[in-house]
């Protein structure tokens, strides 16, 4: 069968555990190939984020158009990007580019509490990125910044879900980790994905994680609601198998 590709546009984690790394791991896992056009390299570990370099978005528009430009391109995971200007232009790219499906994980704050947005490019994400999506998957409180209101319950998972929806014009899958009990997901459609909530500290880069699966299954030819629940119990198994590398949160494991 062709070998199918697959694009993450996404920031450098150099623990290994979440960001491009976390991609092109899930991309290989799942059978794909995986390329990767970097907006940030962070100095990172299990502990935390200590440094952030922003790529200048010339660069990421030369890495954007050496892919585009050669190779098919059949789906693209979109992750952290820090700033407005390298968002205008993944944008245009992607206006320019067309991929068949574009999956945006709108990363801004990293589980060790550091930021990985800055504040003021939040109009931006919401304007100029957000609405090229096939499908966005904030999490809580990522919800909760586009949102404007608290999100507190399953209750009130499914009516902001929607409301998301409306306002971003996109598919959202709103993740309910942060929530208490089993870890539910809820697609815009109103299909809810459910996992059992595993008790561990060893899950950084889940939601890289996720955002990659979904964008690699598409491109696989699987339809949306299918994809998401095989990128969710492909991450479920990869936290089962999670093991420590440092003194902190260490990352979920791919090859299992
Ligand atoms: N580092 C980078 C480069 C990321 O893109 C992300 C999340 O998208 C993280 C860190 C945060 O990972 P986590 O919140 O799973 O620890």
């Amino acid at each position: 069968m062709e070998r199918k590709h697959v694009l993450t546009i996404a920031g450098s984690d150099s623990g290994g555990g979440a960001g491009i790394q976390a991609d092109l791991k899930v991309f290989s896992a799942l059978g794909t190939y995986g390329m990767s056009v970097i907006t940030a390299v962070t100095a990172q570990n299990t502990l935390g984020v200590t440094a952030i370099q922003e790529i200048d978005s010339q660069v990421v528009q030369l890495q954007l158009d050496a892919v585009f430009s050669d190779i098919r391109v059949d789906a693209v995971k979109i992750g952290m990007v820090s700033n407005h200007g390298i968002m205008d232009v993944i944008a245009q790219s992607i206006q320019r580019y067309q991929p068949p499906h574009v999956v945006i994980d709108p990363v801004m704050i990293a589980k060790s509490g550091d930021s990985l947005l800055q504040e003021d490019s939040i109009a931006a994400l919401q304007n100029a990125l957000l609405p090229m999506a096939t499908i966005i998957t904030p999490n809580l409180p990522e919800a909760e910044v586009l949102l404007g209101c608290k999100i507190t319950s399953i209750l009130e998972m499914r009516q902001a879900v929607k409301e998301l929806a409306g306002k971003m014009n996109t598919q959202v899958l709103l993740k309910g980790g942060h929530l208490d009990g089993d870890a539910v997901d809820i697609l815009s459609t109103g299909r809810e994905f459910s996992s059992p909530r595993i008790d561990t500290p060893h899950t950084h880069g889940t939601g890289c994680s996720l955002s990659s699966a979904i964008a690699a299954y598409l491109a696989l030819g699987e339809p949306i609601e299918i994809a998401i629940a095989k990128a969710k119990e492909y991450v479920f198994q990869a936290i089962c198998h999670a093991f420590p590398i440092g003194k902190g949160h260490s990352p979920i494991h791919h090859f299992y």
